[in-house]
């Protein structure tokens, strides 16, 4: 067998320990005699690997009871849809920040179900920054503020919250759920697709303020209705089972690294390792303004595209791969979320040093 280290944007690298219980557990997950996903999600034993997901979840992000988890389907794009549907009901207007092709894609949504502000765009620069926000701008009647937590494709982050009163902070957190501490109770929903830095992809969490529970528009498909949803448990109907039992999986994995605590300061050093290296350089160029930068994808250039292409097929031969920038920003991105080990960063930090010699 031979790993390689996979620096894709997502689905993306799962830790091996994870990889190898599941495997493990493939023909008969303990003593069953069946695979996770042969059983039934009404039974007593899938349950119980829910309901721990779940637990293993609300005690590695300190959600308090008064927030729902939601295990659901869809993707973050589905959930472009369900969010205006769930609270876009008291003014109709809600305030967006246009941070990247996710974010636009999320209010070019939203403009289907009612009004959107939006209060700062970084479209201008093709995304390079987290743009500065002018509380002047916000709407204090507001169903809601829609942020993106991380921008995958551009590799920016916000550094602050956003002060945004009684009026709840929705966030996409699809690229950086569980890379660093935040505090659940800032936010009035959160929500990620699974298959960055979560688990595998089928997988959507949503986790909202109950209080914001209740508001849907009539039209809200029954599956997008957060409060049903809630209320049967996940489960009005199948839900994706075995990629929950996966998430479950690498969710334990992750407490065993100290949590969201102690991955955070090795997702720093990490990051570090990297962008030292692009600002010594005079050879590559990072694309994502200093104050913006990600922790989860970081994005860069050689002197020209041939160069880029030359780098991303060079760094594959010796098992690094995926490191091909997204087509809107070109480049490289190398994307370390939290199953991307310390080394793996430190192998790609020596071929960059290796690739620059023999190019400059
Ligand atoms: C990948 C991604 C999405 C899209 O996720 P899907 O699950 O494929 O719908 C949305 N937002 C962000 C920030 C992402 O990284």
């Amino acid at each position: 067998m031979n790993r390689v280290y996979n620096f894709a944007p997502g689905p993306s690298t799962m830790p091996q320990e994870a990889l190898e219980t599941a495997a493990r557990e493939m023909l008969d997950f303990q003593g069953t005699g069946m695979c996770v996903a042969e059983m039934s999600h009404r039974s007593k034993q899938y349950q119980a690997i829910f309901d721990e997901a779940e637990a293993t979840l609300r005690d590695l992000m300190h959600i308090p009871d008064t927030y729902a988890v939601l295990f659901l389907q869809g993707g973050a794009t589905g959930q472009f849809a369900a969010i205006p549907m769930n609270l876009m009901t008291g003014s109709g207007s809600a305030d967006y920040v246009d941070s990247g092709n996710f974010a636009h894609g999320a209010l070019v949504e939203a403009k289907k179900y009612g009004n959107v502000n939006v209060v700062a765009s970084s479209r201008d620069d093709n995304y390079a920054y987290i743009p500065e926000l002018d509380p002047a701008k916000f709407d204090p009647r507001a169903d809601y503020f829609y942020i993106t937590t991380n921008n995958t494709i551009y590799g920016t982050r916000y550094a602050t919250l956003p002060e945004t009163g009684s009026v709840p902070l929705v966030a996409d957190m699809s690229s950086n759920i569980l890379s660093e501490v935040y505090d659940v109770n800032r936010f009035g929903v959160i929500y990620a697709g699974a298959q960055k830095n979560v688990g595998p992809a089928g997988l959507t969490i949503v986790i909202a303020r109950r209080d914001l529970l209740g508001r849907a528009m009539p039209i809200t498909p029954k599956i997008m209705d957060w409060k049903i949803m809630d209320e049967k448990g996940s489960m009005l109907n199948t839900p994706p089972t075995y990629a929950i039992y996966m998430a479950g999986l690498c969710m334990k994995w992750l407490k065993k690294q100290g949590g969201v605590e102690g991955i955070e300061q090795v997702n720093i050093e990490k990051a570090k390792l990297l962008y030292d290296l692009l600002d010594e350089s005079d050879f590559y160029r990072p694309t994502a303004r200093v104050e913006s930068r990600s922790r989860m994808n970081v994005t860069f250039t050689t002197p020209s595209p041939e160069l880029d292409a030359e780098f991303v097929a060079a760094a594959a031969r010796q098992g690094m791969v995926n490191l091909k920038g997204h087509r809107v920003v070109g480049g490289i991105r190398a994307s370390i979320y939290n199953a991307m080990p310390i080394e793996g960063v430190r192998t790609l930090a020596e071929f960059m040093k290796a690739f620059e010699m023999e190019h400059k």
